[in-house]
């Protein structure tokens, strides 16, 4: 029987201790600048509906010289194939354990 692989942010919620260290080590870009993307995605949306794409993620990738390949995979692994779906899927989860400040 097949084991549907849970998405890695859905587990953020219980990790606590070293697998939360190990969770952050693992990330494509420091906490902050995630938390950072998160909020620059957010302001964006506000003006400029999605379309479908991960145009604002990218757009902060470029300015802060991020990793896109990574990021742009870790993003759509854990759901966020788009900019709507990044504040849907992952801002939520993500917020709830970090604080959205
Ligand atoms: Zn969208």
């Amino acid at each position: 029987m097949a084991i549907l692989k849970k998405r890695e942010i859905e587990n953020l919620e219980q990790l606590s201790g070293e697998e939360l260290e190990r969770f952050l080590e693992l990330l494509p870009a420091g906490q902050v600048t995630i938390s950072l993307l998160l909020d620059y995605v957010e302001d964006e949306l506000y003006d400029a509906e999605c379309n479908h794409s991960l145009r604002h993620a990218m757009k902060f990738m470029m300015d802060n010289r991020l990793d896109f390949g990574k990021l742009t995979s870790w993003l759509t692994n854990n759901g966020g194939y788009c900019d709507c779906k990044i504040m849907e899927q992952i801002a939520p989860i993500w917020r709830g354990k970090f604080g959205d400040d």
